[in-house]
């Protein structure tokens, strides 16, 4: 991504905000020193890393563009919560899909995890995309990020620091510009600690490749994908891709990788890859490249493939009938959504149908439920639409996009104060703390008093988060 001159400016002030003699206390040289200890020693608390979380999903709101196809979301974040959810901790995991063609991935504070979509261009199969999250996983689970960033001697305003994590985990264009010589020697410190070391790279791909397989995937994945990426920068080394910055590869971990792939039992391999293909297709035509796979596409995504383009204006009959009959995924029925144009009583009651039939078989689907709620804005009542996410949205396990849709249709009905109070819930939820604030006192501000259910669901919102509407966050 292209970070404007005027933002440069803006870190490299931050930066110089904070103590510079305990910056330069601090050798660069500790970032190669082996690191054996336990995970649990780490450099700071878990109440400090749940701040510095939320300032750095803050800062991945504002500084960088979040890539905002809802399918794509989903299919990450599926993927990362399955992967996860073999971690056999309780460790708290986000991910966030960033706009960039740069081929990069990353693991931040509190669990965030970041994919880049020129990552998802340029891995071939599913299982190397799992390889991927499952190591940035890793990273997570082994506090690679606490055990290596020195938080007491990086001590400053927790957002500023936020800041610079991010931007040197997401990266830039242009390397030779030097993000870190640009935030001065604060920067190059930070740039320095949050790379990892070879002991948590070889770490990171033993316990990703047991995860893979348990998740069901190809453990091979993780040394194919990543062998083929040093490949193709030792060949062009001006094209050294995001990712290999941060995590340093060797033959030797390779070789590694590869031998702890063949030591795990073959294991039946299930896949979804019909998700894959698709999100695989909407990417590209994003950037107007080529679906890149190591495979021909099926009869199936043949047919979305030409649905989705630019010249396909309505919808194809391959696409009316996928959309009613294909239980593998709904992004066949979303597609016939977003083209449909005039609809007889008929042909509306059979959606209602079938969009309720999929909502049971993903209850967790963000994306399908705001898709048939926007259906239901533009072809029934803004009520209905209203409705149907307030009875689903508990279902889900991201909810702010769909808190910010339910805000816009409350205001449409110029009811200001459900309006705000959807603000607070989505401002919540992506750690904006300051504006969460300011929005429930909007929404107390306006006229809801003889809306009974409002003032009780106000009443429960600040009883949950008590802690964070109440406290201060660290902005010292
Ligand atoms: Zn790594």
């Amino acid at each position: 991504m292209q970070l404007n001159p005027r933002k440069y400016f803006r870190i490299f002030l931050l930066a110089g905000l904070v103590n510079l003699a305990a910056a330069s206390a601090i050798d660069a040289n500790t970032a190669e020193l082996p690191d054996l200890g336990s995970p649990d020693l780490v450099l700071y608390d878990r109440s400090t890393e749940e701040k510095l979380g939320r300032a750095f999903v803050v800062s991945l709101h504002k500084g960088y563009n979040l890539f905002e196809d809802r399918d794509t979301n989903q299919y990450i974040r599926d993927l990362g919560h399955r992967i996860a959810g073999h971690t056999g901790t309780n460790r708290n995991f986000t991910f966030y899909v960033i706009d960039d063609l740069s081929i990069n991935a990353f693991a931040g504070p509190n669990g965030v995890i970041g994919i880049h979509t020129g990552l998802i261009q340029a891995v071939r199969t599913e299982d190397e995309l799992a390889a991927v999250i499952a190591h940035e996983i890793s990273h997570v689970t082994q506090n690679h990020l606490s055990r290596r960033f020195d938080y007491a001697n990086n001590h400053g305003n927790l957002n500023s620091l936020a800041t610079i994590i991010a931007a040197v985990l997401i990266g830039m264009q242009n390397p030779d510009a030097g993000m870190a010589t640009m935030m001065g020697g604060m920067g190059l410190n930070i740039q320095n600690q949050l790379k990892n070391s070879r002991i948590h790279e070889k770490e990171a791909d033993s316990i990703g490749i047991k995860l893979l397989h348990q998740a069901g995937f190809d453990p091979h994945a993780m040394g194919d994908f990543f062998g083929r990426l040093s490949k193709a920068s030792s060949i062009n080394s001006f094209q050294t891709p995001e990712i290999l910055r941060t995590h340093p590869i060797s033959e030797k971990r390779l070789a590694e990788a590869e031998n702890r792939a063949r030591q795990l039992n073959k294991k039946e391999i299930t896949k979804n890859s019909v998700d894959f293909a698709l999100i695989k297709i909407k990417t590209a035509k994003n950037y107007e490249t080529k679906v890149e796979m190591d495979r021909p596409l099926s009869k199936n995504e043949r047919c979305y493939l030409l649905s989705h383009s630019e010249t396909a204006k309505q919808t194809s009959k391959c696409l009316r009938q996928l959309a009613f009959e294909d239980n593998t995924t709904p992004i066949f029925f979303l597609e016939y959504l977003s083209k449909i144009e005039e609809l007889t009583k008929h042909q509306r009651n059979r959606i209602d149908k079938r969009a309720h039939f999929l909502l049971e078989l993903f209850p967790q689907n963000q994306s399908l439920l705001i898709g048939y709620a926007n259906y239901l804005a533009e072809y029934e009542t803004n009520l209905e639409a209203i409705s149907i996410l307030e009875q689903q949205q508990d279902m889900l396990l991201y909810q702010s996009n769909t808190h910010k849709r339910l805000s816009e249709l409350y205001s449409k009905r110029k009811q200001s104060a459900h309006a705000y109070f959807y603000l607070a819930k989505a401002n919540i939820e992506i750690g904006n703390l300051a504006r969460a604030k300011h929005y429930l006192e909007q929404s107390k501000k306006a006229k809801y008093k003889a809306d009974k259910r409002l003032s009780a669901k106000i009443a429960s919102f600040e009883q949950k988060h008590r802690n964070l509407l109440i406290k201060k966050e660290n902005n010292k």
